[in-house]
């Protein structure tokens, strides 16, 4: 088979990004790499091994199927992996069985989890996860107080690993009075639970922009997603960590956070177009003057946003060239009319590096900051991945 593009991973950059969030987490502080969305794209079985190399030994999951995915790839038996999400009573029976945690967020989960543990013969690990002012998933107030009876009349039964929150976008200062309210009300809630004798392993409530912006919000442990991907959670949360060094000339802040992911495909046919003619599609991109077009295997199935019609840039021969047209199912068009040595087989650069040059998926453009989860999420399990130094 022809390969269209492949993924790599960067096992230095991984490194260093490991290394710099362990730094600002401080001595002490468990980082938990969450790998939900096929570890945002990355690719479960390839990433989460790296990780451990670079010194993670705990994992985060949105479902049962991806703790599954996670404790095949992972290569120390005694990593361990957290579901934050969904599970049904099978995969809570597995997850019980095989020690792996998960997110207790409601009294009928809670009490699931008893009788499964009752049933295996293990205990529950369990996080309570408080609702503190997201108003997504959370143990309400109310539910704390038949929580503890059932956390004391089946003690033997259950792990308190830990007692967690979420931020409804600590990435935008324009939350920051709901952050600030959702700490105190954690706070408070954590402080009624330890009084009344839940001592859990971990406390935690930091993301990735948490652990930036908000240091206080790492308590024993830090959830970490995008980060460790090499990418920020926003534009301000990377220009509050540039100003708080010192640095804010976005020309002389250096970086701590470096892309782990870079894609890559090859030009595949090359065209000449006259003046006057429409490329693709429609008539989303008109030739004004005879254009040299490139035409690369990748398009929106192969998680190439639509979004970058007309819009996006890639790399070839070192230098950056305009997507013109409609990003199409399985092919994008690029103009390369002032590059006359770009030839059929050249390498592409969707993200990554060549030469000097350099493409993020943020660099795409400021349309939305949630660009890079999604763009990154999106990228398909088809495409191979393999790692480079
Ligand atoms: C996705 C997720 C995270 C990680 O978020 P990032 O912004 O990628 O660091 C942490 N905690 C929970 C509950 C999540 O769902």
């Amino acid at each position: 088979m022809i390969e269209t593009s492949c993924i790599e991973l960067s096992r230095s950059a991984l490194g260093r990004n490991v290394r710099y969030l362990k730094r600002r987490l401080g001595p002490g502080v468990r980082l938990t790499s969450v790998v939900k969305g096929n570890a945002y794209g990355h690719g479960i079985d390839v990433f989460v091994p790296l990780a451990e190399e670079a010194g993670v030994r705990s994992f985060a999951v949105f479902s049962a199927e991806e703790a599954q995915a996670v404790v095949a790839a992972r290569t120390r038996r005694r990593t361990e992996v957290t579901i934050m999400g969904a599970a049904d009573p099978a995969a809570i029976e597995w997850a019980v069985a095989e020690g792996v945690s998960f997110y207790v967020f409601d009294l009928g989960r809670l009490e699931a989890a008893a009788e499964t543990a009752a049933r295996v013969g293990a205990p529950a690990r369990v996080h309570l996860e408080l609702e503190t002012g997201m108003h997504r998933l959370g143990l309400e107030a109310g539910d704390l107080e038949p929580a503890v009876e059932l956390l004391r009349a089946c003690a033997d039964r259950f792990v308190v690993e830990g007692v967690s929150t979420h931020f409804a976008g600590a990435e935008s200062i324009a939350n920051h009075v709901r952050i600030e309210r959702q700490i105190g009300v954690f706070h408070e809630r954590l402080a009624w639970l330890e009084a009344r004798g839940v001592k859990p392993r971990y406390r935690h409530a930091a993301c990735s922009a948490a652990a930036l912006v908000y240091p206080e919000t790492v308590l024993d442990m830090a959830r970490i997603g995008i980060a460790q991907y090499g990418y920020w959670p926003s534009q301000e949360t990377r220009m509050r960590v540039a100003l708080e060094r010192g640095e804010p000339g976005a020309r002389r802040f250096v970086d701590p956070l470096k892309r782990v992911i870079s894609w890559k495909s090859r030009v595949m046919a090359l065209k000449r177009v006259a003046a006057g003619e429409f490329v693709g599609y429609g008539s989303s991109y008109l030739a004004n003057t005879p254009r040299r077009v490139a035409i690369v295997p990748v398009g929106y199935a192969s998680g190439f946003t639509r979004r970058l019609s007309n819009r996006g840039r890639v790399l070839i021969r070192g230098r950056r060239h305009a997507v013109i047209g409609l990003v199409n199912m399985n092919m994008i068009t690029v103009d390369v009319t002032e590059a006359r040595d770009v030839r059929v087989g050249d390498e592409v650069v969707l993200i990554g590096r060549q030469k000097s040059r350099d493409i993020s998926v943020s660099s795409f453009s400021e349309m939305s900051q949630f660009l890079n989860y999604e763009m990154l999420v999106r990228l398909p399990r088809e495409i191979p991945r393999r790692v480079v130094p």
